[in-house]
């Protein structure tokens, strides 16, 4: 770890998962920006090459290493490590202990930490899973309004972890004056995160599919469920700008939604990464683990509070992401 070359009155950030695929654009962005940077995670950022100043491989779950890794009164923390992964990772319950134990002690080993040493600011990424599952059965007419949170009723364990952290950075801002800032993310996607790891989610599966089909020559791509649920998804670049405008505020702090509202289908997804291989093929049906039927962003808070919300068409994101995907896809064929 670095303590040195840090330029007077250069701000410092610290970014927790910047070997994740947000974490990882985050802890770039910010590099730019002229912070000072270091970035913690468990293992190094597999598809991004980070430019920042100090990277420390370290398990957040251990107080030990938080107290190495919160070494000073950072200007601002970021914290965004969490055990975490698309519909196959979250829904199956076959890791909700691991999520809920493993998110849980990096949430209350680092909020404790920045309280110890005074940091500035700290940002939680929450979750559009922490919202109750009643008001998400209608595809066409889900409610994600921040405060339609409670009563309470995430439709997983990892949505239960969000909640319960964001109920604790809120409780050590309450009682011990912590900056805490929290954004509930929706769906974010992108180039140079999870595409085939098992940790992937629906955009970047989906992709993923479309170019392989493409590439084997077949004509056919398999979907979970009906492909009738109705989701939004937020291109990377937006989601890291609403983060930027969440911290700089100097009168709102959340928790707020960083989430597009053009909900689509799953279908309708999958026509939209069809497009941008300008191929179209037939999708097949089949059983898998799901979520809620219908979930959209609800942006009315952050146009009050923020003035800004995200606007990118999900097609020029897609395209964008496919571009990657089909890259990578290739590289993988070339490999074996
Ligand atoms: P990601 O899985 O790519 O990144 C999370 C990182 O945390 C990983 O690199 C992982 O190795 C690291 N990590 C896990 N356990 C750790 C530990 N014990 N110590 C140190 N590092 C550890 O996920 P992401 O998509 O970049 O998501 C970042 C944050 O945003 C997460 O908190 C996630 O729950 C939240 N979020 C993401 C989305 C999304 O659509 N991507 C949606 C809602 C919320």
């Amino acid at each position: 770890m670095h303590k040195e070359k840090i330029v007077s009155k250069q701000k410092t950030a610290l970014v927790c998962g910047a070997g994740g695929f947000i974490g990882g654009h985050l802890a770039n962005k910010l590099k730019r920006e002229g912070f000072w940077v270091r970035g913690v995670d468990l293992k190094h950022n597999p598809h991004q090459g980070l430019e920042i100043d100090d990277f420390v491989i370290g398990d957040l779950t251990d107080p030990v290493v938080v107290k190495e890794v919160v070494d000073r009164d950072f200007d601002e923390i970021y914290q965004l490590a969490a055990d975490m992964g698309g519909a196959g990772y979250v829904f199956s319950g076959i890791h909700d202990a691991d999520i809920m134990h493993n998110s849980g002690m990096i949430n209350l080993n680092v909020g404790h930490r920045a309280v110890e040493m005074k940091v500035k600011k700290i940002f939680y990424s929450s979750s559009a899973c922490m919202y109750p599952e009643y008001n998400q059965m209608n595809p066409d007419n889900p409610n994600l309004a921040e405060d339609s949170a409670y009563p309470a009723a995430p439709d997983s364990e990892y949505g239960w972890e969000k909640l319960f952290s964001e109920r604790m950075y809120l409780a050590f801002k309450k009682n011990y004056g912590l900056d805490a800032r929290i954004a509930r993310f929706h769906n974010i996607f992108g180039p140079q995160g999870s595409w085939r790891d098992g940790k992937e989610k629906a955009p970047a599966a989906m992709c993923r599919k479309v170019a392989e089909a493409v590439r084997d020559g077949r004509d056919e791509i398999e979907i979970w469920g009906d492909g009738r649920q109705t989701r939004s998804f937020l291109y990377i670049d937006e989601c890291l700008e609403g983060v930027r405008r969440l911290m700089d505020s100097e009168t709102f702090f959340g928790p707020v939604n960083i989430g597009s509202d053009e909900m689509v289908t799953i279908n309708r997804l999958a026509e939209i990464a069809m497009e941008a291989a300008g191929k179209k093929l037939s999708i097949k049906h089949i059983d898998g683990p799901l979520g809620v039927r219908g979930r959209n962003s609800d942006n009315r808070l952050i146009k009050e509070k923020l003035g800004w919300a995200p606007s990118l068409p999900l097609k020029e994101g897609i395209a964008k992401t496919y571009a990657w995907i089909s890259n990578e896809v290739e590289k993988a064929r070339v490999k074996k």
